[in-house]
């Protein structure tokens, strides 16, 4: 049967093998040794109910002491090794852990870049909802019911009756039913349309749209704007070409090509052996659209222009599948500067 000496004999020998410990599995061997399930102070305290009463106080108060003290030793000692541990591995010559941060999107940058230079020629930027009316999307801007020209923009419509907007040029009817000219805006956002996904198409896409209203607005100021805006985005040297197009809100209309900036306009790949890459639609606001929104048409004229953000970023970084855009790869991300 044990007793309060042979309890201090183990714990003067436990303690010993803490102090001759080397290492912090040492220290969990002396755990287990003595005060694991089977360990020789639990054994102590589990052979108490065989023991005559007085006995079983002072060797229970005893192994309880000891086994406190152990505890509290083995802890100790435990966190002088963890100290010393990092300490021996800390070595400020080394150079840092360098945290892995984002980038900031192609599309994201070729909005900021777009925006940069148009407020440098004065425009001021303008956002508008995602969701729209039929009105916003289509009939302010000359797009009667059951126009043909609605079906060259595929739209998403929501079971309430409003739709995912099809341009940003909602946003132009907007902020013109609030303003008084001069309106000199800019509109950048996301679109939305219904179609077939490939390495040219997506349901997802963004827009700058631009638009200045005024009294004696011509075609002339709208390529003034136009062409300062390609020298800044594109460079110096570039040869813009005007093709009359259509749109339901503009009258005349047209689309614009540049001189392709990677063949100088001699032909390659990127151009498709053409010499000109086709970058955005505008034209002069149809005198409807200003109509709708109260202005006198006879008395104020504007130019209107959209640009496909995603087209200009896949030009400008020679990105082949539009899909990369929306995968969110960083690796994809951070190779633009
Ligand atoms: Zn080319």
């Amino acid at each position: 049967m044990p007793g309060t000496e042979q309890v201090e004999q183990i714990l003067a020998e436990a303690l010993a093998a803490v102090n001759a410990a080397s290492s912090l599995s040492d220290l969990d061997a002396i755990d287990v040794k003595y005060l694991a399930r089977k360990g020789a102070i639990t054994s102590v305290l589990k052979s108490l109910k065989d023991l005559p009463l007085e006995e079983r106080k002072a060797v229970g108060a005893a192994a309880n002491s000891a086994r406190i003290k152990l505890e509290e030793t083995i802890s100790a000692a435990k966190s002088r090794f963890q100290q010393a541990g990092i300490i021996s591995t800390f070595d400020p010559t080394l150079p840092g852990i360098a945290r892995r941060i984002g980038a900031i999107h192609p599309i994201t940058r070729v909005i900021d870049s777009m925006c940069e230079t148009f407020r440098g020629m004065g425009f001021t930027i303008a956002k508008g909802p995602d969701i729209e009316t039929d009105y916003y999307n289509f009939e302010a801007l000359n797009f009667p019911p059951d126009h043909p020209a609605r079906d060259m923009q595929d739209t998403f419509y929501l079971e309430n009756g409003l739709l995912l907007r099809t341009h940003t040029t909602p946003v132009q009817v907007r902020e013109l039913e609030k303003s008084k000219p001069p309106v000199k805006i800019i509109t950048p956002g996301r679109t939305y349309r219904n179609e077939a996904i490939s390495t040219r198409s997506y349901c997802v896409f963004h827009q700058v749209d631009g638009f200045l209203v005024d009294e004696g607005v011509t075609m002339g100021d709208l390529k003034g704007v136009l062409v300062a805006f390609c020298r800044d985005f594109y460079g110096e040297g570039l040869k813009l070409r005007f093709r009359p197009s259509f749109f339901p809100f503009t009258e005349p209309s047209a689309e614009v090509d540049i001189s392709c900036f990677l063949c100088g306009g001699k032909g390659c790949q990127l151009c498709k052996y053409e010499g000109w890459l086709e970058i955005l639609g505008c034209g002069m606001i149809d005198p409807n659209v200003l109509k709708n929104v109260g202005y006198d048409s006879e008395k104020y004229t504007g130019f209107a222009f959209g640009i496909g953000v995603e087209r200009t970023a896949m030009l400008k970084y020679r990105i082949n599948d539009i899909r990369l855009f929306y995968e969110n790869d960083i690796r994809f991300i951070r190779q633009f500067k």
